[in-house]
């Protein structure tokens, strides 16, 4: 089922005496999830990933704009008649209930032509248990489970109905890191198998690039970027898409363009062909720096960490706004610690110049 979204709107009125202008939650979106997809609205605390949710969901009705699922425009529908499966972060399953139970409550209020017998409901129970793979917890309660093992059964408890979408709100938030990382793959693995179209709000990148199909990355209530994960890190933009996604950070250096070349201090370091003369900020992404004893981009070696698979290098330059400027080397290179400056030459394609005042990209060949 596509979920088409039309110039969806949300305003908040102001809580702040001082500033009583409304909070734009959610700022004229307009987008289409294709069917069958995961997507992943992602962005930092406030920047209006729940309120979109909510108003797919119908949890909250929109200032302006509408919501199609495929043809159908449900923007006046209640939750209840729009065919959505609900998981938030603190799972809100019902603690006096079994497993069994809390599965089975979305099925025991149908009524009409969709109403179903006693053994259908427990038969659709089970099925459910079985995807998410909890089948034998369906006697205990809520309490007597493990915090993947909740988020589980709210998830079947979402599916039981078997959901035109299914709607996730930072469902592994309260997990710890290696079960967030379990059920991340999980979740991915169940929505394969379902083929629902699934939309899933994090404020983790990494969570998000690793099981979306799709991300929204959304600042401050205005969506930034959409695409394909590895699309968007090659290319984002403009800086804050680039600084928000990838591990380690971009590293953002203040830069000029002069005569088709890119300084960073007083050294040309970059070719930029086209670009007219201005002042940018340029983004390095750490797997974009080559060490090279003479090379063009001169850092002052503050350490070296060998990480297995790679050496991460920790350098400082007064252009560079990080604090510290990593970057990412194959463990073949060899690196002469005594030496107090380290030198690179830069990857081309894993170069981005943004504007200094829009912080728009600036495309150069
Ligand atoms: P996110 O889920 O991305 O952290 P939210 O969608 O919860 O962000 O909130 C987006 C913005 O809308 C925030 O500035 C938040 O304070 C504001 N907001 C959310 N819900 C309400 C509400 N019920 N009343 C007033 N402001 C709200
Ligand atoms: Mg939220």
């Amino acid at each position: 089922m596509e979920v088409i979204l039309q110039n969806l709107t949300k305003k908040f009125p102001s809580r702040d005496r001082k500033n009583r202008e409304d909070v734009i939650a959610v700022n004229d979106f307009t987008f289409e999830i294709p069917d069958g997809q995961l997507i992943g609205l992602l962005g930092p605390s406030g920047c209006g990933k729940s309120t979109t949710l909510n108003l797919i969901s119908g949890l909250l009705k929109p200032t302006n704009g509408r919501i199609f699922f495929g043809k159908d425009d449900v923007t006046d529908l209640p939750p209840e008649n729009r065919g959505i499966g609900l998981v938030f972060q603190n799972y809100a399953l019902y603690p006096h209930l079994t497993v069994r139970q809390n599965i089975l409550f979305p099925l025991q209020n149908l009524k009409g032509k969709d109403k179903l017998s006693k053994s259908e409901m427990l038969k659709k129970a089970e099925d459910a248990a079985k995807l998410v793979q909890i089948s034998e917890l369906m006697e205990r309660r809520p309490g007597e489970l493990s915090g993947g093992q909740q988020q589980r059964v709210a998830i079947a408890r979402a599916l039981v109905k078997m959901p035109r979408v299914l709607l996730l709100d930072e469902p592994l938030s309260n997990l710890d890191a290696r079960l967030r990382l379990q059920t991340r793959e999980e979740i991915r693995r169940i929505q394969k198998e379902t083929g629902i179209t699934t939309i899933f709000v994090t404020h983790d990148q990494e969570e998000a690039m690793s099981i979306s199909d799709l991300i929204v990355v959304m600042k401050e209530g205005i969506v930034q970027q959409i695409g394909k994960p590895q699309e968007v890190y090659d290319n984002p933009s403009n800086l804050f898409v680039a600084k928000f996604l990838g591990t380690p950070p971009i590293n953002v250096f203040e830069g000029r363009i002069q005569n088709g070349q890119l300084y960073i201090g007083d050294n040309a370091v970059l070719h930029t062909g086209n670009v007219s003369d201005r002042k940018v900020y340029a983004g390095i992404r750490p797997e974009g720096f080559l060490l090279q004893e003479d090379g063009p981009l001169c850092c002052e070696l503050g350490g070296i960490e060998v990480m297995g698979r790679d050496i991460s290098i920790v350098s400082r330059n007064k252009a560079s706004l990080n604090p510290a400027i990593r970057s990412i080397i194959g463990t073949d290179n060899k690196i002469d610690t005594s030496k107090t400056d380290i030198r690179f030459s830069l990857v081309s394609r894993k170069v981005f110049l943004f504007d200094r005042e829009t912080e728009e990209r600036i495309d150069f060949t």
